[in-house]
């Protein structure tokens, strides 16, 4: 089994795709990376469902990757005497404090000592998606007293964003770090950091982690923006998290920091996953908006490795006909010349190693001639990555022995995993590579395919050999040493 495109579909699950059913439905409809995400749900709830993916998996027999996606230090106010909260006008004086009493129209507790110590006269707070907007007038250690510029309602528990501060907020709270422990225990494959600020923040996420999942950094804070180049420098990919960039930042700005993260994110090899709204409508209707397709278009155009569903997947009414549009958009972008255009015109690559050399040789032989794809064996997925870098015409198949890497690299742009056994002659490898290839659908016995594989074998970061062989393994017995 294969897809007939580049991007790839991650789709998050929440209530309305919690079945076996609906879960391979989902993947078979085109999703290639499932979501969980901490925010919501209990750890039975996630179990379950981390659980019936990889029961998808055996049953379909392809590599399926998860990701689990943590809440990161998310600010909330309290709780209001009013059930229903309050209507902020504009221009009204509203405080927030740290007292735990029921708040009513003229203040609210916001639980977090180290914000107040942090605000400044002047700063805004953003409360409930950057509905309401409050300027702090003056503070201290324990109070802010704001002003109200933009009114509405405000109500238990709404999330607050300060986008103006760097937050003295530790990177995990212990929540995250309680879910982060337990998404290691499940085996996810990769883990996405909420609110990363500074580089530090990956760098302490990835030591918990402990080479267990790969570690994402969800960019959503204007200080990410600023410190981006040194955050993907760490990072083992990138999510363009839109959601809160749009109340962090005008949302007029998000467009072109879209662009920017798609591109360094691709030249650093990187996985980048554009999300948040993207076929918003279709949480109540099976049909999507013509400026949804766009947008989806879009980030397929600018080369993103993948592109993702939230609440559409999670909580909509129509979960697969989502997915669907995703995978009919991709193969209609993917089929237009000027997607090859845009790809190649994009890609920007400073080759260093002798690994970037056989993989940008690989993608070349393949392009000049009639060569059906590029195999590459992997022992990390490094290999696959700066194949997929190059962004081929033709098809990768990443074989590795490892599951764990075959699942992680799912999310890579193109690349499609496959596992083989351990190789430790160069003449198995070359079978391996062309039967993969052929059984999965690649290419026929009367094709070629060019490989690239590192010896010795399975040892991380020796890709050395670039071969070109003759799907028909008859003639590589004859000709390839031993
Ligand atoms: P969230 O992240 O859905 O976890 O908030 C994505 C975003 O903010 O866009
Ligand atoms: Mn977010």
């Amino acid at each position: 089994m294969r897809r007939l495109r580049n991007v790839k579909i991650v789709a998050t699950l929440g209530p309305a795709s919690s079945t076996y059913e609906m879960i391979r439905a989902l993947f078979e409809a085109g999703a290639d990376v499932f979501r969980l995400n901490m925010s919501h749900g209990t750890h039975a709830e996630q179990r379950a469902r981390f659980d019936i993916i990889r029961k998808v998996e055996a049953d379909v027999g392809r590599p399926i990757c998860v990701l689990a996606d943590l809440q990161g230090p998310k600010l909330r106010v309290g709780t209001f005497a009013s059930p229903t909260g309050e209507e902020l006008v504009e221009g009204a004086a509203f405080r927030l404090d740290l007292n735990a009493e029921p708040g009513d129209s003229t203040r609210v507790q916001l639980p977090h000592p180290e914000i107040f110590a942090a605000l400044e006269p002047g700063s805004s707070l953003l409360v409930n998606d950057g509905k309401i907007r409050l300027i702090v007038k003056d503070c201290g250690k324990d109070y802010a007293n704001c002003t109200v510029t933009v009114g509405g309602t405000i109500s238990n528990r709404k999330g607050v964003n300060v986008p103006d501060v760097v937050l003295p907020l530790a990177a995990l709270s212990a929540k995250d770090r309680d879910d982060l422990e337990f998404a290691c225990g499940l085996g996810v494959d990769w883990l996405a950091l909420s609110f990363v600020q500074r580089p530090e923040d990956v760098i302490e996420a990835k030591q918990l982690a402990k080479g267990r999942a790969a570690v994402l950094s969800k960019i959503e804070k204007p200080a990410a923006v600023k410190a981006y180049t040194a955050i993907l420098q760490v990072s083992d990919g990138i999510m363009v998290a839109r959601g809160d960039l749009g109340v962090e930042l005008p949302v007029t700005s998000v467009p072109p920091i879209q662009k920017r993260l798609v591109r360094e994110a691709r030249a650093a090899a990187k996985p980048v996953i554009v999300a948040t709204q993207m076929l918003e409508s279709m949480i109540e209707s099976p049909v999507p908006t013509r400026a949804e397709v766009s947008d989806v278009a879009t980030a397929i155009y600018e080369g993103a490795d993948a592109v993702m569903l939230s609440a559409e997947s999670a909580a909509g009414k129509y979960p697969i006909e989502a997915v669907t549009t995703m995978n009919n958009v991709a193969m209609s972008v993917e089929h237009d010349p000027t997607y090859r255009q845009i790809i190649e015109a994009s890609r920007s690559i400073h080759r260093q190693t002798i690994a970037d050399g056989i993989v940008a040789a690989a993608r070349e032989i393949a392009e000049a001639t009639n060569i059906k794809a590029i195999a590459c064996f992997t022992q990390s997925g490094d290999t696959a990555s700066l194949v997929a870098r190059e962004r081929p015409r033709v098809p990768i198949i990443a074989l590795t022995p490892l599951m764990s890497t075959a699942r992680k690299m799912s999310l890579i742009w193109g690349t499609h995993c496959a596992i083989t056994p351990p190789q430790d002659r160069f003449k198995g490898a070359v079978i391996a590579a062309v039967r993969a290839a052929r059984s999965d659908g690649f290419a026929d016995l009367e094709d070629m395919i060019v490989l690239t594989a590192g010896v010795p074998f399975n040892v991380k970061g020796t890709t050395n050999i670039l071969r070109v062989a003759p799907c028909d393994e008859r003639l590589i017995s004859q000709v390839d040493p031993e």
